[in-house]
């Protein structure tokens, strides 16, 4: 988590006399006054109080004059808080010639009361620190049930088998089916054989320790792939993975493994457990089911 996301969840955490975490930290009260700014629905400004052109416009949607439309701004909204506790809240000075610095809760960052935006709402401003605290639960109920939904979302049988399908997609891609017990391997005949087989029929090569580094420009990659990371925090190094060679040796694919290997990457590891195995070695119906592999060497070279 970085200092910036840790330090917005301890304000939002702290409860509601707490200060919002845009009047602590500058660079996420840009960023949303920024956003405040550009989003159409919003239109925060006028940057320079001396913009006509601005008020003209905002004007327009008022179906008023520039004069009168000045007079509905951040100062009087609803939504800006000028409190004891919010003051306190406020680093520096925060009045000017033009007015003052306010807590917006309905965009979350410090604006101006000269200035305004496009959903502005007569009743303001917030004085009573009672009332400031009011918004500020308000808002931690929203933010709240916004991460609810998100959770949900993200569990729900829809999400889920969505996840799913992408990894069966996956897998079939690599011409691999795994159960929970068992790994195997199908070829387009239908021909399959199991980890158990390939196992069996290796059992003479014994286990040799590789290079990781090696091994790193040929591992799948799953960034992001939550079900994929957690494979890989538990994937166990104690187990060798298994590669294919080519007759002089030479790496044709890791069979199995790519788990244990992403360990031993994520871990710093120098080398890791491995059965260097020669596909034309193997009897003849296993090497059937892989014969796509040796192909793809051949075409290679
Ligand atoms: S919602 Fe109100 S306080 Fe917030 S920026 Fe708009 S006018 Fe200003």
């Amino acid at each position: 988590m970085s200092v910036l996301k840790f330090n917005q969840y301890l304000i939002l955490e702290q409860g509601t006399e707490s200060c919002p975490v845009a009047t602590q930290n500058l660079e996420i009260n840009t960023k949303r006054r920024n956003a405040a700014i550009s989003a159409d629905y919003i239109k925060y400004g006028p940057l320079n109080l001396t913009d006509e052109k601005y008020w003209e416009e905002y004007a327009k949607k008022w179906k008023t004059t520039p004069d009168v439309a000045k007079q509905s701004n951040c100062g009087n909204c609803i939504a800006f808080d000028i409190s004891t506790r919010m003051q306190e809240c406020m680093p520096g000075e925060v009045s000017d010639p033009d007015g003052r610095l306010g807590y917006c809760w309905m965009h979350h960052f410090k604006c101006h009361s000269a200035r305004t935006c496009y959903t502005w709402a007569a009743g303001g401003p917030i004085e009573e620190d009672s009332v400031s605290a009011e918004w500020q639960s308000k808002n931690e109920e929203d933010v709240n049930k916004k991460r609810k939904k998100k959770r949900k979302t993200k569990n729900s049988p829809d999400w889920q088998s969505k996840n799913e399908e992408a990894v069966n997609e996956k897998r079939k891609t690599k011409g691999m089916k795994e159960g929970l017990h068992d790994t195997s391997w199908e070829n387009d005949e239908g021909d399959k054989i199991t980890l158990m087989d390939l196992l069996n029929a290796t059992e003479d090569i014994s286990v040799e320790r590789v290079s990781v580094e090696e091994l790193k420009p040929h591992l799948l990659s799953w960034d992001g792939d939550e079900e994929e990371i957690i494979k890989i925090d538990s994937a166990d190094l104690q187990y060798p993975i298994l590669i294919f060679v080519d007759n002089d040796g030479e790496f044709i694919s890791i069979i199995d493994g790519h788990h244990r290997a992403q360990k031993a990457v994520r871990k710093g590891l120098k080398t890791i457990k491995a059965k260097v195995i020669p596909i034309n070695d193997l009897p003849k119906d296993i090497r059937k089911v892989f014969s796509h592999m040796n192909q793809l060497k051949k075409k290679k070279k």
